[in-house]
């Protein structure tokens, strides 16, 4: 069962062309076209699986980043630079907010979640992935379905932090969720969310077989501009934006794969490294933070 998007999601046109047909590598081999809106750009999969069926296409062992699994080369260098990754993700919501309460919306197994409650933050999540959730729920993590889960448990809590580690571009009701958010920062709160950028070097190099658009499981496709208007939308504003400097090489090392059938270690390491040069600033890399604040 597929869902037609009728209205762009960022400014409410109803006018698109289609921008690529890319293939769900990972799971079934379908394909699934990303559509571009003709007023402000914003690219989006579309038709896209249903709230119902979308499941089904998190059902593989290679989903990596929802499991501590470590097979292959390409996952045990995937959760190396992870354990790096935890501390400097830490680092930098310590950097932009007091230590208070925080939201991992979409925390996987909770491993940035548990850095977090290891480092004195009053730590939430949501994750819903039952056995991504229940691992995380095992290390004393305090770990909800979904948002609606979520408010019945803090009522009336408000978060100094809101993180979202490449999720934004997973959530079937962007609206919905970015609603929750406004509602639920508090107003020096601080809004973190790291997306892949559809027009970096990386991105613009492998095309359809660009491992960061992974349909149908990504649904939106932001650049900085896109982010940018659609929290507007909402009342953020854009403070900063950081690079994800690894981000580049991982998704160049699966994008070789998917192109050709077989991972060359050489050449998607050359790819990666180009795209870390070519940058003239954060909003240029393969993946990008955004950090985000209240009007
Ligand atoms: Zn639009």
């Amino acid at each position: 069962m597929l869902k037609t998007i009728e209205f762009c999601p960022v400014c409410k046109s109803k006018n698109f062309n289609p921008f690529l047909v890319c293939k769900d590598y990972t799971v079934t081999n379908e394909s699934f076209t990303i559509v571009s809106c003709q007023s402000c750009g914003f690219k989006f999969t579309s038709p896209r699986p249903t709230n119902d069926t979308i499941g089904a296409y998190y059902k593989s062992e290679t989903y990596i980043s929802h499991s501590n699994t470590s097979k292959g080369l390409v996952a045990k260098l995937y959760k190396a630079i992870r354990t790096y990754t935890l501390k400097k993700k830490l680092a930098l919501v310590n950097a932009n907010v007091p230590r208070g309460t925080i939201l991992d919306y979409g925390c996987g197994t909770g491993m940035f979640l548990k850095t977090c409650q290891d480092n004195q933050w009053k730590a939430f999540g949501t994750e819903p992935d039952n056995d991504a959730r229940n691992l995380a729920s095992q290390q004393g993590l305090n770990v909800f379905s979904d948002k609606d889960r979520l408010q019945t448990y803090i009522t009336n809590e408000q978060f100094d932090a809101i993180t979202l580690w490449h999720v934004l571009e997973h959530v079937t009701d962007l609206d919905e969720t970015l609603t929750f958010f406004k509602t639920r920062l508090k107003t020096n709160g601080v809004l973190i969310i790291a997306i892949p950028n559809h027009k970096s070097y990386d991105a613009l190099h492998y095309g359809s077989s660009w491992a960061a658009y992974d349909v149908p499981r990504h649904i939106y496709h932001f650049e900085p501009a896109t982010i940018q208007k659609a929290l507007a939308n909402y009342g953020f504003v854009l403070k900063q934006m950081k690079p994800m400097k690894f981000d580049s090489f991982y998704v160049s090392l699966l994008s070789e794969k998917y192109r050709t059938g077989k991972i060359n270690y050489w050449r998607a390491f050359i790819t990666g490294l180009k795209s870390n040069l070519k940058v003239k600033d954060a909003g240029d890399y393969s993946s990008v933070i955004y950090i985000f604040k209240q009007k």
